[in-house]
């Protein structure tokens, strides 16, 4: 565990906390393993990830017996994600498998005191990711 990957995704609808910033799963950016990114080479910096992927489900999510579908806050309904058991592509390029993806314009990431807000509208503030080095 990291002392740095503290924070709190809530439900930007009701505030619920969904999950715990070390529940995510880390990929490489831009790990594309097909080419729907054709042409000149991204530069990998310039990517953005526009979810979150989970390591495994959350007790809240009820799976068994699906394999793919959509994510619903437990506490308010409004859909905050999709999961797809045979994987799915951020919007980095990296194909993630199994795919627990949560939108990140759907949630709130509280980080100690500061609050950081990912707009639906593109409008997404730059996040300055701490890599432990
Ligand atoms: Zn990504
Ligand atoms: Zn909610």
């Amino acid at each position: 565990m990291d002392a740095s990957n503290e924070g709190e995704i809530r439900c930007k609808q009701c505030r619920n906390v969904l999950f715990y910033q070390e529940q995510l799963g880390n990929h490489d950016v831009g790990q594309q393993s097909f080419s729907k990114f054709s042409g000149k080479p991204k530069d990998v910096s310039s990517l953005s990830c526009n979810s979150y992927f989970l390591e495994e489900p959350l007790e809240w999510m009820d799976l068994t017996g699906q394999t793919l579908g959509k994510l619903y806050c437990p506490s308010c309904s409004s859909k905050i994600g999709t999961f797809d058991w045979s994987g799915s592509q951020c919007s980095c390029g990296t194909w993630i498998s199994p795919s627990i993806q949560i939108s990140k314009s759907k949630v709130d990431r509280e980080a100690g005191n500061i609050l950081l807000t990912f707009h639906e509208d593109g409008g997404e503030e730059e996040e300055k990711k701490s890599e432990t080095s």
